[in-house]
């Protein structure tokens, strides 16, 4: 693990080196305060830091006071090395943000397990932080296809109309929904019917571009949010989706299953903004239309 020093005496810097490169620590060395920050600061940051108190340029506890005040994720662990033993200036060195103190002269074991202490710490924050990304991923993704889920996808919609109105430019919605899929089900069993939502996703999801978003609004569902296209480009994008479901079977535990699907495509445009909730409304009835026109095939808005 990389750890900081800041000290400007050579000869305990040097001793401090020798006893963290021996412990396997990665060292970088500083000799006062601003080169001490440069370094807090900089890509790729050590985490873990001693700190001498009394230094040129910053000194160890306006470091501590800048680092918890600017430097927010991931959180750099500190021990600040003091002369002063005094018990309101050690007060004074933790309420500036030091997680820990050592004194100087300083005994190398105890340094070496308070720095094992910080490194734990530092350790459980990382996996902290991880299985909050997992859970953060978990709860915005559907489990069963890896699509957006209902409330991301609309989320995702309404910063896109915001985002539109500000770049002056359209958003498009695609509401889709897979053709007699209740007999899918019913035929085969409900399990060859989720693989089927699942390969449809895979097909639909290997056309869309980097920008645009696919979600599983309800059962066999599915809206796409797209940016910046006008008419013709969401009407072909959704043909697009509507050949790739049907061209060929699906291929499932329980054999080639032919499968098709419906679309609706609505529009927010410059000269006629609507707002998430009539733009879904929009697709929804175009759908309607698709499936009310013989299903497999797409129907535009207005
Ligand atoms: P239409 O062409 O008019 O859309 O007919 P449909 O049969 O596709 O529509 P309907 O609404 O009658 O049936 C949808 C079915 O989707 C009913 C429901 O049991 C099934 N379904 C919803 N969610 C899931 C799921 O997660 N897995 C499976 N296997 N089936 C699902
Ligand atoms: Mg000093
Ligand atoms: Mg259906
Ligand atoms: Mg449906």
């Amino acid at each position: 693990m990389k750890l900081l020093i800041a000290e400007d005496d050579t000869s305990l810097r040097n001793l401090l080196k020798l006893y963290l490169s021996r412990w396997g620590y990665d060292v970088i060395e500083t000799q006062d305060g601003n080169e001490a920050w440069r370094a807090l600061t900089c890509g790729d940051a050590p985490r873990l830091a001693l700190l001498d108190w009394l230094m040129p340029g910053i000194n160890g506890v306006d470091i501590c006071r800048k680092v918890r005040a600017e430097l927010k994720e991931p959180y750099t662990y500190i021990i600040l090395l003091t002369g002063q033993h005094k018990e309101e200036d050690i007060i004074a060195g933790m309420e500036s943000g030091a997680d820990d103190y050592i004194t100087k002269p300083f005994k190398s074991n105890e340094l070496r397990v308070r720095l094992r202490a910080g490194r734990r710490i530092l350790e459980l924050q990382d996996e902290l932080l991880a299985a909050q990304e997992i859970l953060r991923a978990r709860a915005s993704r559907d489990s069963l296809t890896g699509l957006w889920n209902h409330a991301e996808i609309y989320r995702i919609l309404v910063d896109e109309l915001a985002r539109a109105k500000r770049e002056d430019t359209s958003v498009s919605v695609i509401m889709a929904d897979l053709d007699n899929f209740k007999m899918i089900n019913d035929t085969y069993g409900h399990l060859v019917g989720d693989s089927v939502l699942r390969l449809a996703s895979e097909r639909m999801l290997s056309l869309m571009r980097s920008y645009d978003y696919v979600g599983r609004y309800g059962g066999e569902e599915f809206l796409i949010v797209m940016q910046g296209c006008d008419w013709k480009d969401a009407e072909g994008l959704a043909e697009r989706l509507r050949c790739s479901i049907c061209s060929e079977p699906m291929d499932t535990p329980e054999g080639m299953i032919p499968v098709a699907i419906s679309l609706g495509v609505s529009m927010s445009r410059p000269d006629n903004r609507l707002d998430a909730n009539s733009l879904v409304k929009a697709a929804d009835m175009a759908l309607y239309r698709a499936k009310g026109n013989g299903r497999n095939r797409v129907e535009m808005d207005g």
